[in-house]
């Protein structure tokens, strides 16, 4: 087992998204523009609303691409153009394959629009390849409990498996192309070691607290990239208070991206056609 050195530390960057959501953004930025296979990294909050205040992600389309929502805290109430409608609450994921396209909503729960409340959760953009990009939209929906979980031996760590495999543990979710996501949350002194293939590229997101990796401090909101100089990354938690990470990793596709904003393709003839699909009607309208 090699670990593997730490290649950037870089904040994620404060704006909005959607009606107005706060969102705290590792990329796309100026200083990274994706981690093949990732497009995405948003953190959600932490929000808080007065009644009536909750905002959240209006109708928008998706094509290429597949979207995972974490929620951590509060909830999210989804729509889609062929009539899916799901909520997630805390603990809950969607993994969403947009695949050839479809218009959805994602918005504050019925009870968090009218008593208030918090938000948090997570969305990351997974590309597809070429010869899934036009695929049917599918989604995988796990609530919290039906997330395998993996405590190390002392006790101090604890790691939610949504894909791929963690300490034994495998996630739930099937992935397109190899895919880890691993939410550990980290007691004082606790330190992890994570298997993860040198040809795969990885990254962790302290979503609280404070990370040590590989001698550098990790401060809360702050996405630590990985070289791949080795097949484990290595995670200590050597402050007072406890420390959420999610772990990503993911094998590159290695395909030209073509994108434009809710759609990621592989030539720019083909974002052309998603968006004349999309103002054609062809992924459909959300009812009202
Ligand atoms: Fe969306």
């Amino acid at each position: 087992m090699t670990p593997r050195s730490v290649k950037d530390i870089a904040l994620a960057l404060k704006t909005t998204e959607g009606g107005g959501v706060q969102i705290r953004r590792a990329f796309p930025t100026s200083r990274l523009e994706d981690l093949d296979p990732f497009l995405l990294f948003d953190h959600l909050g932490p929000l808080q609303f007065a009644p009536g205040e909750a905002t959240g992600m209006p109708d928008h389309p998706h094509r290429g691409f597949e979207t995972i929502s974490y929620l951590l805290e509060g909830s999210l109430q989804h729509r889609d153009s062929f009539g899916h409608v799901g909520l997630l609450e805390p603990g809950d994921v969607q993994w969403m394959t947009a695949g050839s396209g479809l218009v959805h909503s994602e918005m504050p729960g019925p009870d968090l629009v009218q008593n208030g409340g918090r938000l948090q959760g997570f969305q990351i953009w997974v590309n597809l390849p070429k010869t899934r990009k036009m695929s049917a939209p599918h989604y995988q929906e796990l609530k919290a409990a039906q997330i395998p979980v993996a405590t190390s031996a002392d006790g101090l760590s604890v790691a939610r498996v949504v894909a791929g495999e963690s300490n034994g543990v495998t996630g739930a979710v099937k992935t397109q192309t190899p895919v880890l996501y691993v939410h550990f949350t980290l007691q004082p002194g606790a330190e992890i070691s994570q298997t993860i293939p040198s040809t795969q590229n990885a990254m962790a997101y302290i979503a609280s607290g404070e990370a040590r990796i590989e001698g550098r401090k990790a401060p809360e909101g702050t996405l630590a990239i990985f070289a791949t100089d080795g097949d484990t990354v290595r995670i200590a938690n050597q402050s007072t208070a406890p420390a959420d990470v999610l772990v990503l990793a993911g094998e590159p596709i290695r395909e030209p991206v073509a994108r434009y904003g809710p759609f990621v393709m592989n030539t720019r003839d083909e974002i052309v056609q998603a968006f004349e699909d999309f103002r054609a009607g062809r992924m459909g309208q959300i009812e009202a």
